[in-house]
């Protein structure tokens, strides 16, 4: 693979690769093939929703499209992109996210070609069920943080008066 790469560049090599026409890759992601057309021309850049789609449609893990990433993650399954970007430390510290973030400073990342929080795709495989309502409380104050040991359930009331009193210190 080229590692520099880019997003345009790299969904017309995969529909090339696999004999695909536009109506074809149209078909399989739902998304508009005068669309397609611009993004692979590179006039457009592929909107966050329309990602997931694509990948699925041309058979990738959406983080492959996503031009900031050079390695292939069509070797990796979930789990082993999971710990690609967790920066696992000592058991008593924070444990940084190198991959991306969003909003408000919470890890992202992709699964089953929607992107979700990465702590929440995290404590069911290293904690077990979150129920409905139930949010992920960072005990360290680091929305950042991947360190199971820093995460506790609680709910969404419970977390905005949390974070409210650490602020306050
Ligand atoms: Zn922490």
């Amino acid at each position: 693979m080229q590692a520099n790469e880019s997003i345009h560049s790299r969904i017309r090599r995969l529909r090339a690769e696999r004999g695909m026409s536009l109506s074809k890759l149209e078909h399989l992601s739902g998304i508009n093939k005068v669309h397609i057309s611009n993004i692979e021309s590179g006039k457009r850049r592929p909107s966050a929703q329309s990602v997931g789609p694509l990948a699925k449609g041309l058979g990738v893990e959406p983080e492959y499209l996503i031009e900031v990433c050079n390695w292939d993650l069509r070797d990796y399954d979930v789990e082993a992109r999971y710990w690609h970007d967790v920066d696992e430390r000592a058991e008593d510290e924070c444990w940084p996210w190198t991959g991306r973030i969003g909003h408000h400073g919470y890890p992202r990342m992709w699964v089953n070609y929607r992107e979700v929080r990465a702590a929440r795709f995290g404590y069911k495989l290293l904690v077990g069920d979150i129920p409905d309502g139930m949010t992920i409380d960072h005990t360290c104050n680091n929305a950042g943080c991947m360190n199971p040991k820093h995460w506790q359930l609680v709910t969404g009331a419970e977390n905005s008066r949390l974070r409210w009193e650490r602020e306050k210190g």
